[in-house]
């Protein structure tokens, strides 16, 4: 497949920052703690679906010290319709433990202290730290794996390959960037039936419109 050229690159990062530069995650967070357990639930589920669970587990649990103290069935009721939610709910609990024993009840923003938390990976980390502080982070889902496959930015088989290329090719402005490519592929880059001809202002540069997924 055709690689973006480094004039297209420039150019890409342009458009996506300027189109996206206040662009931020569609979870529902009204703090750090929200923010964490939201990202944390969406690994494999929807945004969307994420939205519809959140108020009630918030409502009973609104933060660290009452979750760390949690019957996990009782949690994992309130989150079952999410997928793998009886790891999910069991990696918050354990979070929340942590957080209360470790951290004084205070969510510690920063990745390599976030990655210490149950459940909280490389990527749920970079995306906490993109959304709270505007980290100078890339994290590659689904959408931003697709995006930049179709749009010649990358060819790794892998998304953590694909997010150290990103990273290596954009340099800066990378939470823009970041949010940019995940409202693209959500909804105008979409995995099926892409609106090419309709909505795309990057066809110029595309490669190729193959669903492109991690390994
Ligand atoms: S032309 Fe279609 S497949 Fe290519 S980047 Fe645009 S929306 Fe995606």
């Amino acid at each position: 497949m055709k690689k973006a050229s480094k004039k297209e690159i420039s150019v890409i990062k342009e458009a996506f920052v300027e189109r996206y530069s206040e662009a931020v995650t569609e979870l529902h967070y009204n703090s750090a703690y929200e923010l964490v357990i939201a990202v944390a639930l969406s690994a494999q589920c929807t945004d969307k679906r994420v939205n519809l669970i959140t108020p009630a587990l918030f409502k009973k649990y609104p933060d660290a010290a009452s979750l760390a103290v949690a019957d996990l069935d009782d949690v994992k009721v309130l989150i079952n319709s999410c997928s793998f939610f009886n790891n999910k709910a069991k990696n918050i609990i354990a979070m929340a433990n942590r957080v209360m024993n470790v951290y004084e009840g205070e969510i510690p923003m920063d990745e390599k202290e976030l990655i210490t938390l149950a459940g909280v990976g490389q990527k749920t980390a970079n995306v906490v730290m993109i959304e709270y502080t505007g980290a100078n982070l890339m994290a590659v889902d689904t959408h931003v794996f697709r995006v930049s496959h179709r749009l010649g930015l990358s060819s790794d088989e892998t998304a953590s390959k694909t997010e150290a290329t990103l990273v290596k090719k954009f340099q800066t402005n990378l939470h823009q960037l970041h949010q940019g490519l995940v409202l693209f592929g959500r909804y105008i880059c979409t995995a099926k039936n892409p609106k090419c001809e309709t909505e795309c202002f990057l066809r110029e540069f595309c490669k190729s419109k193959e669903s492109f997924k991690a390994r």
